[in-house]
């Protein structure tokens, strides 16, 4: 386990020979100055899993012992982030050091270790009741930062059950996942992935990655043949995919039952406190606005020249730009894209970037994609990249600095209790900066080509981030519920669903692109469903950071400083009520709106720019 948690995206990386200069690299100096000091942490850590075992029975005696645990409860696990960023990052440099392997093996044993030492605490708040832990803090005011993590655990006691059925559920957990690690070693080791031959001759062997390459295509022949054959090979394993799936559904069934939930649904957002009406006015609102999206498929088709767009249509660029941005060009848009967001962010960001947080161009053994890591509560985020010159790269460093700033300022406004963000929020700071940056782009494009290729882009994200998520989400609505009832599921019921939804999300009634029956399958393709209701998250973020840089950039009052209040926020609140009181009701129709608007506002500059060319 790698219990650091990134923020990814993934990039095609090319291994360019640079002359990278020390500036370039990170320092992880800044969390260790030499191995050895990470060893004595590691074992300043263990010592103290000793001295925490003591806590156990304990919590309530007093205020006074109270606080000496939940004060070692945190310096531990803020102690064992640090040690996990450096072991993580020192391996994402460079996969083929043994030194870091090894180090990386210590510090997820460590991660078990600290798992073991801590889980008699939720428990024992449990049992102590609220009556009590309240009683406690009242006793010292110096507790009150931990009034919500408490609150965070005292909200499960509705659901939990008595010591016996907790250690039945404990036990039983052992067969967690069994539909997931089948679906995982399946598609990762045992499928027959097809080699098919391109029209240039090529090979091309349709795994994950050979598929997202081919489907890109230019040559609509060569990416019918990619999707046909790709999906072909789920649609062999259809039964079988439907088994592994169905039990993962039965699974969140039983668990949301014994812990007596009214559904699935209402059981995994519980547990963050988000509304069901925030996932239900998600759904209603994509569909209320599917039009936009089918607009956007009609001007996808013309300028792809094609009368009869298929799914397999989806994929190539609407637009070739092969326009250069060197990093320190992309530096500099960067940090005046986010001039908007004021001085304290702007000076931040700009000092993350003259003090080696980031490692910043591909290396061989070096991890790929991006990602940021900012858990490092008393030193500083760390941002990975793969930079390799292009608009991607760019955006990228936008997306990735706005996760890293969201951690520099939360670490600084919160104690180490409350820094960490949840993914319900994590994914408004990052897609908010590249928002700025397309306005930034925008204004600086000195030709039409350019425009289009950044408003296309622009709109080919709108599509995967919101349109698709959402579109995900509603089929795993859809299929908890029946499995919920006690319906059964097949391999064949899912494909029928997935393909209703994807129909009527591609206007396929209404010509707007056809589905065949072999894209149905895609549902047996998406390994997010085996972590359920998690996608949503994306096309809420990106509909609420719509909305917040709709105001931000009209200068609206207040409105800028009520954003920075919610970045400073981190984990303080539940994540809800945290984009809330920042003016943003995600169980409300208003950000969705402000998404489909800027998704309508995008394509009419497209078209205005297209019609002046005729
Ligand atoms: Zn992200």
């Amino acid at each position: 386990m790698r219990a650091v948690l990134v923020f990814a995206v993934l990039l095609g990386l090319t291994h360019a020979a640079r002359a990278e200069t020390e500036a370039d690299r990170w320092n992880l100096a800044d969390l260790y100055a030499t191995p050895a000091a990470w060893t004595a942490d590691a074992e300043k850590l263990a010592a103290q899993f000793t001295g925490f075992a003591g806590c156990k029975g304990h919590l309530g005696d007093s205020a006074a012992r109270f606080r000496q645990c939940i004060e070692l409860r945190y310096d531990m696990q803020k102690r064992y982030y640090r040690l996990a960023v450096y072991s993580s990052e020192a391996l994402a440099a460079d996969t083929s050091v043994a030194a870091s392997l090894a180090l990386d093996q210590r510090a997820d044993l460590l991660g078990n270790k600290l798992g073991e030492a801590d889980a008699f605490f939720d428990p024992e708040v449990l049992a102590l009741g609220k009556a009590r832990i309240d009683a406690l803090l009242a006793a010292d005011p110096a507790l009150s930062i931990y009034r919500f993590p408490l609150d965070r655990i005292l909200r499960a006691a509705p659901h939990t059950l008595d010591t016996e059925g907790e250690s039945l559920i404990a036990s039983f957990g052992q067969m967690n996942d069994a539909g997931q690690s089948t679906y995982t070693i399946l598609t990762n080791a045992d499928m027959p992935w097809p080699t098919i031959k391109l029209a240039d001759g090529k090979d091309l062997k349709l795994d994950a990655v050979g598929y997202e390459q081919g489907r890109e295509s230019a040559n609509r022949d060569d990416r019918k043949r990619v999707m046909d054959a790709f999906f072909g090979t789920y649609k062999s394993f259809e039964r079988t995919m439907g088994v592994t799936f169905y039990s993962q559904l039965k699974q969140a069934a039983v668990y949301a039952k014994v812990r007596k939930y009214p559904d699935s649904i209402s059981a995994s957002l519980d547990r963050n406190a988000i509304p069901v009406a925030v996932f239900d006015t998600l759904i209603a609102q994509t569909n209320a606005n599917l039009p936009t999206l089918h607009r956007y498929f009609r001007l996808r088709a013309k300028m792809l020249g094609i009368s009869d767009m298929h799914y397999y249509d989806i994929y190539p660029p609407l637009v070739h730009g092969d326009f250069k941005f060197p990093y320190a060009e992309g530096r500099k848009l960067v940090l005046e894209a986010v001039a908007p967001l004021g001085k304290e962010y702007v000076d931040a960001l700009r000092h993350g970037l003259d003090s080696r947080w980031m490692d910043t161009y591909p290396r061989p053994h070096k991890d790929g994609g991006a990602h940021m890591a900012g858990y490092a509560y008393d030193v500083h985020p760390y941002v990975l990249m793969n930079y390799s010159d292009n608009y991607e790269s760019m955006t990228t460093v936008a997306h990735e600095w706005g996760h890293a700033m969201h951690s520099y300022l939360a670490n600084r406004a919160q104690p180490f209790a409350t820094a960490n963000y949840a993914t319900f929020v994590a994914e408004i700071a990052s897609t908010f900066n590249e928002e700025l940056l397309l306005d930034r782009m925008l204004k600086a494009a000195k030709t039409d080509d350019e425009k289009l290729f950044y408003l296309g882009t622009a709109l080919e994200g709108l599509r995967g981030t919101f349109f698709r998520q959402a579109m995900f989400a509603e089929f795993e609505r859809n299929v908890h519920a029946r499995v919920d009832k006690g319906e059964s599921l097949t391999g064949e019921d899912l494909t029928k669903t997935y393909c209703d939804i994807l129909k009527r999300y591609h206007g396929a009634a209404e010509g707007v692109v056809a589905i065949d029956d072999i894209d149905c399958v895609e549902w047996a393709y998406i390994p997010h469903f085996y972590t359920g209701f998690y996608v949503y998250q994306y096309a809420t973020s990106i509909a609420a950071s719509s909305l917040f840089a709709q105001r931000v950039m009209a200068n609206e009052p207040g409105a800028l400083a009520k954003y920075m209040t919610m970045l400073k926020a981190g984990g303080s609140n539940y994540p809800y009520d945290l984009v809330k009181a920042a003016g943003v009701d995600l169980a409300t129709p208003a950000p969705y709106l402000a998404l489909v608007a800027r998704m309508n506002s995008i394509m009419d500059q497209m078209e205005a720019i297209l019609a002046k060319r005729k």
